[in-house]
């Protein structure tokens, strides 16, 4: 029977949390009184993540399961689990309960009066760094100026998508992918459901400051352009600025000679500028790189394993 709803769950050694994973999710999506399958997308883990999500889908027939060749990122591994989804709804969730299963009922509620998008509003986050709190609150709010995209702040991957915008988003073929902002630019009516972030179950973050800041990185790139036009406005400062300090160094030349220590001064402002333009040329390399992502047209992940699912288009 073609399930209702699926509920894709991303896995990089998870193996101190599936078991419970499988279980809140299990009790919630049972009170729907609806079919629906779980899908577990296990991410290149080193641990026995995938030993146990094997076992949970010996027990359990709704437990499906797609296994990565190795590590390609959560972005990619909630990608890989809506391309195989057969659900009318699929609810991407991580596997560590910091979202509350329990939010998907009220998510499926407003699904139900309409809304194609449900994303989870983080009201409040426990049990997360004051930096990661910090940094992510400056982010999305950065963002949000740097794009013409309407992507909510404080809003995660933890999110309701109808059919139709999963779909939608099969047809944008990026490889670096920013897949809460992907959700955003395809449109259609979306709302949001506020919930408490709870802290991770068990284990330890997956999300160390290099994958945050190549996420970053992604989202940046791949819904503004402004970085690369910022040389543009430096280079117009500086010529006019420089222009006018010359003109002004030329008329004391001539009426009383260079003054010392001008000099000094000079250099660091040449050493001040020459690191700015170092900065910008690295954000251009930043667009470079992606673009051979693109050229390449590698697949955007390697599957070792398919249990219970066929690709859907
Ligand atoms: N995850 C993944 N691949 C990765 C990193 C994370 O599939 O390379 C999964 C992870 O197992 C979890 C979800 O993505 O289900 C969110 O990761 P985590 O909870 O570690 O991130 P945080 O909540 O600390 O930002
Ligand atoms: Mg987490």
């Amino acid at each position: 029977m073609e399930p209702v709803y699926s509920v894709v769950v991303p896995l990089y050694n998870e193996q101190e949390v599936i078991g419970e994973a499988y279980r809140r999710l299990t009790e919630v999506m049972e009170k729907t009184g609806e079919a629906y399958e779980l899908v577990f997308v296990n991410d290149g883990s080193r641990d026995d993540t995938l030993a146990l999500a094997r076992g949970l889908r010996q027990k359990d027939e709704r437990v499906k399961l797609l296994s990565f060749s190795r590590n390609f990122g959560h972005q990619i591994a909630i990608t890989a689990g809506m391309d195989y989804a057969r659900g009318q709804a699929i609810v991407v969730i991580d596997a560590d309960l910091q979202d509350p299963p329990e939010v998907i009922l009220p998510m499926i509620e407003k699904w139900k009066e309409g809304y194609a998008v449900v994303y989870g509003l983080r009201a409040v986050r426990k049990g997360e760094t004051a930096f990661k709190k910090l940094t992510a609150s400056v982010f999305y709010r950065f963002l949000r100026r740097m794009t013409e995209v309407d992507v909510p702040a404080d809003v995660g991957d933890f999110r309701l998508i109808d059919r139709k915008v999963c779909r939608a988003l099969q047809s944008l073929p990026e490889r670096n992918r920013y897949v809460r902002g992907l959700v955003s630019w395809v449109g259609f009516k979306q709302t949001g459901v506020s919930y408490t972030r709870e802290e991770r179950f068990a284990g330890e973050t997956k999300y160390p400051l290099k994958k945050m800041l190549k996420l970053a990185g992604d989202a940046i790139a791949s819904f503004s352009y402004k970085p690369l036009k910022w040389p543009v406005f430096l280079g117009a400062f500086l010529m006019v600025g420089s222009g006018v300090y010359l003109l002004a160094l030329l008329i004391r030349v001539l009426t009383a000679g260079v003054l010392q220590g001008e000099a000094l001064l000079m250099m660091g402002l040449v050493l001040f500028f020459l690191g700015a333009a170092l900065a910008l040329m690295g954000a251009v390399g930043g667009y470079i790189g992606r673009i051979c992502d693109e050229v390449k047209g590698r697949p955007l992940y390697i599957l070792e394993d398919v249990e219970g699912l066929e690709k859907q288009n």
